[in-house]
């Protein structure tokens, strides 16, 4: 099968309400998508459309009320809450706004925890830290710990953990919204530069007009639907 026939991610009528005791908010409203595998999307919207849940529900954070989510044909429903938490570690890299590092570990450890909390062996994990480290360009700061990194070289590490475990799939929640636009804009050509040699789907969320440039497809959400 050529590439271009995969489908990475396919919703059907996703539905995600939250209840706060009698008050209900309906912030999926049945989203239907289709991505296909190695592209790099953005997903836009107001802030309050629903962009975090979607992202959520898709990489097995979150289970939503109604609807299908498959991610390379897996049915996230049919997974219970172990397999969910396993197939998450080792099939989707995730990338937070606020970079969600660990303080008290190095840059290297970082990385490495996410191989080790999927059962990497020493030997391989230990390698591809240092890859994933070198394609994000931070192979010389291994050793620094987190706070001693700007904003953008954080967010490195991020990527790079994301990528550990070799995911297809990376969801990355408003990655460059706390980067001036310069950082920003290296964080993208890096994002653009992985889809295209690592062969991964990359789904991010943004509200900057500036991403349109770098990616492949733009999807609206509007209201807990797709525009
Ligand atoms: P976005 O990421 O586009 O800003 P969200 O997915 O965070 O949107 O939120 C969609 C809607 O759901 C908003 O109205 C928000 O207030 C609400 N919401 C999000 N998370 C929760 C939660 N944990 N409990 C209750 N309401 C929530
Ligand atoms: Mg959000």
């Amino acid at each position: 099968m050529e590439t271009r026939d995969v489908i990475a991610v396919e919703t059907e009528n996703l539905a995600r309400t939250y209840r706060r005791g009698a008050q209900e908010v309906h912030a999926l409203r049945g989203v239907n998508l289709k991505l296909e595998a190695g592209r790099f999307v953005a997903l836009k919207g107001r802030s309050g459309s629903g962009k975090t849940t979607l992202l959520n529900c898709l990489g097995g954070l979150d289970r939503p009320d109604a609807g299908t989510v498959r991610v390379f044909g897996q049915d996230l429903s049919t997974l219970g809450d172990a397999q969910l938490t396993r197939w998450r570690r080792e099939r989707v890299g995730f990338v937070f706004q606020s970079f969600g590092l660990l303080p008290t570990l190095s840059v290297y450890e970082n990385v490495a925890l996410a191989l080790r909390l999927a059962g990497a062996r020493n030997r391989e994990r230990h390698a591809r830290t240092l890859y994933c480290l070198d394609l994000v360009g931070l192979g010389k700061w291994m050793h620094h710990r987190p706070y001693e990194l700007s904003g953008g070289q954080q967010q490195r590490v991020g990527i790079a953990r994301a990528l550990a475990n070799r995911p297809e799939l990376i969801l990355a929640d408003e990655p460059t919204g706390e980067l001036d636009s310069v950082t920003a804009g290296d964080i993208l050509e890096l994002f653009r530069r992985i889809v295209e040699q690592e062969g991964v789907t990359l789904l991010m969320t943004s509200h900057d007009a500036r991403v349109d440039e770098y990616v492949d497809q733009i999807l609206h959400l509007r209201d807990g639907q797709i525009a």
